[in-house]
């Protein structure tokens, strides 16, 4: 399923409020379903696709085999051979919901929700007290934002006309015109670069990265406020080449514009293990330590782009 247009009302999985992660101050960030690229390590994989699907979380089934005869549409059966492993045939299921509120145990579950904008407006104007005080805001995540752009637009003008700060996190592979129309109600552009090479990039998110390389020097001549993370994926994303290459890049094209690095963060791993999928990386695998991800920040200070750390922007100066 491609972008899709909505508008006045969209797709979220999402919205998380009081967040400290995604931007400055405390923020509301509003999660969108819906994304152009297949990251094989995704940390939301609820928000690869924009249609909301019904999921069945095996390792909470008690095999009461409620919802099988209360399913309208017999949509819901028994795996022949695990009792609590419950089949859903897509082809007949019309998302009612009958099965999600008659299961005793949670196991099943909408990965997504339509909303308007004017209810997220209502949702995210709760916290303007805080916004105002600790410099926050809105920030829209997901997924991609940029996959659901008219109900994402509106959402950004939606929180200008109410006077909160706005940022977008996005992987910008997607059009300049797209990007054209979200220079105005954008405050902040956090983007998230994560392969290089090109063809590693293709085989591991299957997306092809010179779009996102060609609109992020189309949009660093056209806004200031820009920050670039990288998440560190071991195996991945997270090897010296890797990190190096994206410094470079991001220092020829603007040598102010700061890098973050977003350490791998093992818990992500469970969201595959509850939809009975299979995870690029073994539970083995631990985050980065300090002197790990310090290397890692070096490097990018010899290739002459600027780092976030701790929130706080640190230049430095190219070695010749
Ligand atoms: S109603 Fe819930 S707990 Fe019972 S079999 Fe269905 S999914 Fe499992
Ligand atoms: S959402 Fe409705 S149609 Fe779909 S499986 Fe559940 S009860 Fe059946």
């Amino acid at each position: 399923m491609g972008p899709i247009e909505t508008g006045e009302s969209g797709i979220i999985f999402d919205i998380r409020r009081f967040t400290i992660h995604d931007g400055p101050g405390l923020r509301s960030t509003v999660f969108l379903k819906g994304c152009p690229l297949d990251c094989k390590w995704c940390h939301n994989p609820e928000g690869k696709k924009s249609s909301i699907d019904l999921w069945h979380f095996k390792n909470k089934c008690i095999a009461c085999h409620i919802c099988v005869g209360k399913c309208p549409q017999k949509a819901l059966s028994v795996s022949a051979d695990k009792a609590n492993h419950i089949n859903i045939d897509k082809s007949l299921c019309n998302k009612c919901g009958i099965c999600v509120s008659e299961c005793p145990a949670n196991a099943l579950a909408f990965d997504g929700r339509l909303v308007t904008v004017q209810e997220i407006i209502q949702e995210v104007k709760k916290d303007t007290a805080f916004y105002e005080e600790s410099h926050g805001g809105v920030t829209l995540s997901g997924g991609e934002p940029f996959y659901q752009k008219n109900f994402s637009r509106k959402i950004l003008e939606s929180c200008k006309t109410e006077g909160i700060n706005t940022i977008i996190e996005t992987c910008l592979y997607t059009t300049r015109e797209t990007i054209d129309e979200f220079v105005e109600c954008v405050d902040e552009f956090i983007i998230d670069i994560k392969i290089f090479a090109r063809e590693e990039h293709i085989v591991h998110t299957r997306a092809d990265n010179e779009i996102i390389k060609a609109n992020f020097k189309y949009l660093a001549k056209k806004v200031n406020s820009i920050l670039v993370r990288i998440p560190l994926i071991p195996e991945f994303t997270a090897t010296p080449e890797n990190i190096q290459q994206i410094a470079q890049f991001v220092a020829t094209t603007r040598s102010d514009i700061p890098i973050e690095l977003i350490n791998y963060n093992p818990l992500g791993r469970n969201k595959y293990v509850l939809r009975n999928k299979e995870f690029c990386l073994s539970d083995s695998v631990k985050p980065f330590t300090d002197d790990q991800i310090n290397d890692f920040y070096a490097i990018i200070a010899r290739a002459g782009a600027a780092i976030v750390k701790d929130d706080v922007i640190i230049r430095k100066t190219k070695k010749k």
